[in-house]
């Protein structure tokens, strides 16, 4: 077998991949494609019952009162900013190292997006980077549970209780990760989720939701999903010029009956971190940190850190292994960072080093222990050119 031949897409072929959308229990395909055919004869698309049954069954999850379904989640994210009134003139404090989408959620509020660094231990959002960039405008920060861990959620409310802001929780990453205080997404004044394909909670398309226990930004947030249009009002009043970021019956009524599979899922995704983490010693390469407590961590991405980190990847990818770099670039190098943006005046030094060092281990529920092995021995087996020193 060539695995360096290219594929049709003129993609490497990997033996083993960074996700399996396909995988998982026949019982949950079955489940699946029953709610496919129930919306599908119910004649309604948009916004109607599934989606109700699936923010409760969401919001209930999380711990927390209200969901309201949207597009996806950087809309959960901006759509939860436009609630509270937060916009221009506003500004908001997001860690340098995330998923683009958090960052452009706050630009497309159209408020101002502060870069604040990271911890290098956890790879979270630092609180004293982000002290240092709190201003008379700040009005939220957005904490990113990365990779599907929890940041320190008790600093985290102490933190924007006693400054006056709002805190967010970007959960994409996070389904269902929880501290023995709660869960990800009923901390902060709004949780928002992405069920994009590969979350740990996936549709088959796009969607996402927020959740919040604030009974003005949940009837906000409907406004801004719909057009602005008054849900009180019949006769077609729209209140805001709002945004199109509706979910549709067809992604909430199979996210409903997957949801029952979600812990075993992220219990699997832990099964195959606690492998990682026991049986991987190459001194070249540094291991994540553990979070505290197990279940605070739902391991979306298993993200190690390497100086060679290129050589590692190729290595592995001769051996038909496929990794992932989450993230390339630090927000602040992306070139759609709005110039306007303010940067911790002490740089945003972690984050830019863990961008050039991260490199992303299969990580998923329905990865074989065989392959497990596999990557821990290839992993192991990397060695430097000469001259490199650990
Ligand atoms: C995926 C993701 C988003 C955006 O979700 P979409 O549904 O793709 O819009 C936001 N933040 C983080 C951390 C993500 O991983």
């Amino acid at each position: 077998m060539n695995r360096h031949t290219d594929g049709p897409d003129g993609c490497d072929r990997f033996d083993i991949r960074m996700t399996d959308l396909t995988g998982g229990p026949e019982a949950m395909h079955r489940a699946t494609l029953q709610a496919v055919e129930r919306v599908l004869a119910s004649g309604k698309y948009v916004l109607d019952r599934e989606v109700v049954a699936f923010e409760r069954l969401w919001a209930e999850a999380c711990g927390v009162r209200f969901g309201i379904g949207v597009g996806n989640g950087m809309d959960a994210i901006t759509i939860g900013l436009l609630a509270q009134g937060i916009g221009p003139g506003d500004e908001v404090i997001v860690p340098a190292m995330t998923a683009f989408a958090t960052v452009l959620a706050v630009i497309r509020s159209g408020a101002t997006p502060v870069l604040a660094d990271i911890d290098p231990v956890t790879t979270l959002l630092s609180l004293e980077s982000a002290q240092r960039m709190m201003s008379r405008r700040t009005r939220a920060v957005v904490v990113v549970h990365l990779y599907g861990r929890m940041a320190p959620m008790s600093e985290w409310v102490a933190f924007c209780h006693e400054h006056g802001v709002a805190l967010i929780e970007d959960g994409a990453q996070a389904h269902l990760a929880r501290l023995r205080m709660g869960v990800a997404g009923s901390f902060g004044v709004v949780g928002a989720f992405s069920f994009y394909p590969t979350k740990n909670l996936g549709a088959i398309g796009d969607a996402g939701m927020l959740v919040t226990d604030d009974e003005s930004i949940v009837q906000k947030a409907r406004q801004w999903r719909d057009y602005g249009r008054s849900c009180a009002s019949a006769a077609g009043l729209h209140v805001l010029a709002g945004l199109n970021s509706r979910l549709d019956e067809l992604q909430a009524a199979l996210l409903s009956a997957r949801l029952p599979w979600l812990e075993g899922f992220n219990a699997a995704r832990r099964a195959v971190a606690a492998a990682y983490r026991e049986n991987l010693n190459n001194p070249w390469i540094t291991l994540p940190s553990a979070s505290e407590e197990p279940e605070a961590h739902v391991h979306h991405q298993f993200v190690v850190t390497a100086v060679n980190r290129e050589a590692l990847r190729f290595h592995l990818r001769s051996r038909g292994i496929q990794t992932g770099i989450h993230y390339a670039l630090p927000l602040h190098w992306q070139p759609a960072c709005p110039v306007h943006s303010r940067y911790d005046p002490s740089g945003l030094f972690h984050a830019e080093q863990h961008a050039h060092r991260c490199l992303s281990l299969p990580c998923h529920p329905f990865l074989t222990m065989e392959a497990v092995e596999r990557v821990i021995q290839a992993v192991n087996d990397f060695v430097l050119p000469a001259e490199t020193e650990p």
